[in-house]
């Protein structure tokens, strides 16, 4: 006999329609009916339940009837393959937990919130907040839409505003905080921002514009973000493939080195969708696999926006070169398509 228990990375949280699964390690996001939520909700709070035990207890309050609970079979299997339940055999850590539950399933804890759901057809809170900690930046990119706002925002929030806005949006049940700016990394407190928001169980994710960056930041930061987005500079990485390749990889490789995850967000320009296939290449050599495209968005000069703003048609045809390219570069980079399961009995 084998028992299920939730992933230590995964969070749940209650919604409306029933609630969400959050991996903060993967980032798979499952959005689950109520039976579902329930059912997470069971595992969660008994630690780990056999298969059998958990169909007994669903069976005994009514979530499951006779007729679903081959879904519910599914659902659970679909689950394990998502990595949102794992297997625990009751040897591995020396307790024999069919002692403990797996014959009487009414010695298994029953959670309160089988009962009563949220109203409204809204989410209880944002699943990632996005923070622009700062609008300061030494570098001056062609692209970036944040210097358009420059004037708007003479003062940013000092340290103890910034722990008590990450605490706030923790109790909110946020799943994420991805932080950007500006730079970001020019926040001496971001150590302490970070740590706090890990700490609260917050998957933090910063945005760099890696110019003159320090590379010992990433060492300082370890163990506090998941993961290090790096806004790439597709003209500089057009002009000067080598010498800028050569610089994500260090990036890249230190980044590793501290064990933080690190990804690149690419704009949709004219001049990027045309040499789409070069920079990604640059990007696979630099060790960069996890892309995210990003819509352009009007920079403060608007004759560069008249100018690198793709029109409808050109997206289009880029969207199908995406779907129907399987050339060896696409196939090596994965570009992130962010993927929402939904499960339900
Ligand atoms: S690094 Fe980022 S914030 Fe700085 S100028 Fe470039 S795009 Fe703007």
């Amino acid at each position: 006999m084998y028992l299920l228990s939730l992933a230590d990375s995964v969070r749940l949280r209650r919604e409306y329609f029933g609630g969400i699964a959050f991996d903060t390690s993967t980032g798979t996001t499952v959005d689950v009916d109520k039976a579902a939520f329930n059912m997470l909700s069971i595992i969660s709070i008994n630690s780990a339940v056999s298969q059998e035990d958990l169909i007994k207890i669903l069976r005994s309050t009514g979530l499951v009837s006779g007729k679903n609970s081959k879904a519910a079979t599914k659902v659970i299997k679909r689950f394990l393959e998502l990595g949102i339940l794992r297997i625990k055999p009751h040897a591995v850590d020396g307790n024999d937990y069919s002692q403990t539950f797996g014959n009487d399933e009414r010695l298994l804890k029953i959670p309160e919130f089988t009962k009563g759901w949220r109203f409204g057809n809204y989410l209880s809170a944002p699943e990632t907040v996005h923070w622009a900690i700062t609008f300061r930046c030494a570098s001056n990119c062609p692209d970036c839409y944040a210097k358009r706002h420059l004037e708007l925002f003479s003062c940013e929030m000092d340290t103890r505003d910034a722990l008590r806005a990450v605490d706030t949006i923790s109790e909110w049940g946020v799943f994420q905080l991805a932080i950007g700016g500006g730079e970001p990394l020019l926040r001496s407190d971001l150590k302490d921002i970070t740590a706090r928001a890990s700490q609260n169980g917050l998957a933090v994710h910063i945005t760099t514009g890696y110019d003159n960056l320090d590379l010992a930041i990433f060492q300082k930061l370890s163990g506090n973000i998941k993961c290090l987005q790096i806004g790439v500079k597709h003209d500089r990485l057009m002009a000067q493939p080598q010498a800028e390749t050569a610089m994500l990889k260090r990036i890249v490789e230190t980044s590793t080195g501290a064990g933080i995850q690190t990804g690149a967000n690419l704009i949709l320009s004219k001049s990027s969708i045309k040499n789409f296939e070069p920079l990604l290449d640059s990007l696979v050599r630099a060790g960069i696999t996890r892309i995210t495209l990003l819509r352009y968005k009007p920079p403060k000069d608007i004759l560069r926006w008249k100018q690198e703003n793709p029109s409808v048609e050109m997206m289009a045809e880029f969207e199908t070169k995406l779907s129907s390219n399987k050339s060896s570069v696409f196939g090596r980079a994965l570009l992130q398509i962010i993927a929402r399961h939904h499960m339900s009995f």
